[in-house]
Order: C-alpha cells, then sequence, then structure tokens
C-alpha cells in the first residue's frame, strides 16, 4: 500500500509556517513534520511504501514549491494523509474529508478514532471535534485517492502539552488509524 504523507505548510515555515505559538516556540510546519515522519516510519514498519512532502500550497507547481496533490497523484497513492495543527483556543482533535460517506471519510473517521483514544488516555480534557466535510480544502478536492486531513490539537490551548510531548504517541495514532483503514477495506474486498 501507498501512503502519502503531507505535513501541513511550507518545509522550514518559508513562506509559510501555519499557527505559531510564540511563546512556547512553537510552529505549526514543525509539529506537522515531526509527527508526519514518525507516522511515516511506523506505516514503513507496518510494510506500506511511504512518500513524505511538505511543501508550500501554491495553484501552480513550481521547482521550489511542487504540488502535493499532483505528486500524490503521479505517484498512485492508495491513501493520502494531510497533517495539521489547530489554533482558536479550543481542545482535541478534528479530521476533514470532502465526502463523510465515501472511502475519505472511513479513513478520516480511523484516525480520529485513534488519536482522540491515544490522547484522552494521558488527558481526558483533549475532545473528539467529529470528522468533518470540507470541500473547499485542495488536498482533499484535487487527490483521486481517499484522503483526510487531521487537526492534531490546538496550539493556544492546553493541548500545548501534548503538542509538545506527545508528538510520537500522535504518529502512533495517525500510522494505526491508516492500516485499521487499509485492514477495514480489505476485509471490505473479501465480504
Ligand atoms: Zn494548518
Amino acid at each position: 500500500m501507498n501512503v502519502f504523507i503531507n505535513p501541513g505548510h511550507a518545509a522550514g515555515g518559508n513562506p509559510d509556517p501555519g499557527c505559531v505559538n510564540t511563546a512556547e516556540h512553537l510552529r505549526e510546519c514543525d509539529i506537522a513534520l515531526t509527527v508526519g515522519s514518525l507516522a511515516g516510519k511506523f506505516l514503513e514498519a507496518a510494510g506500506c511504501q511511504v512518500k513524505l512532502l511538505q511543501s508550500h500550497n501554491l495553484a501552480t507547481e513550481s521547482p521550489a514549491y511542487p504540488s502535493v496533490t499532483d505528486e500524490a497523484n503521479r505517484w498512485l497513492a492508495d491513501v493520502f494523509v494531510s497533517i495539521h495543527v489547530n489554533a482558536g483556543g479550543g481542545r482535541g482533535a478534528e479530521s476533514f474529508c470532502y465526502w463523510k460517506y465515501g472511502a475519505g471519510g472511513r479513513l478520516a473517521a480511523c484516525i480520529q478514532r485513534q488519536l482522540v483514544s491515544a490522547m484522552q488516555a494521558i488527558d481526558n480534557g483533549y475532545l473528539d471535534r467529529d470528522v468533518k466535510e470540507r470541500k473547499g480544502l485542495c488536498v482533499l478536492r484535487e487527490t483521486y485517492m481517499p484522503a483526510a486531513l487531521v487537526e492534531l490539537g490546538f496550539i493556544d490551548s492546553e493541548d500545548v502539552r501534548l503538542l509538545k510531548e506527545h508528538q510520537e504517541d500522535m504518529a502512533r495514532a495517525v500510522a494505526r488509524g491508516v492500516t485499521d483503514y487499509l485492514q477495514e477495506s480489505l476485509e471490505g474486498i473479501k465480504n
């Protein structure tokens, strides 16, 4: 299985670091890259082929900023996962898909379930904000394969502790969500 991982925003924060918590020295682009890379390692250990690309989201491709969705489509990824961090002072995880009742919706639900259960075991204030449809997100709209975008937590709330200290647990949960989805899909084919 080919799993494409897209840590959100631009590599090195240039030109777009995503959301930032200056007091805690945290940037969304860095958290997404660490969690995405670790999730990739777990998925490789589980037998998946993994490709990771963090790139500034331009409408047109350029050598400096390759298009994430074109790369995923060209690579014939089976699954696409984009990793982000929220801002705005809430708590917990939410996952987005193009259509809730399609394969992307099932993928998002598997990741959401694993992430919520892993983080609530550490901090019961971490909320399950559920799976939501977002037709406007280009990584969900322009990808040909099942795609999900997960928000790991809020950079400006008590989630900060989890985002700082539990990146590996988050990565493991994201990877388990993907393998749950692959398992479910295989069982669907058998039945
Ligand atoms: Zn983001």
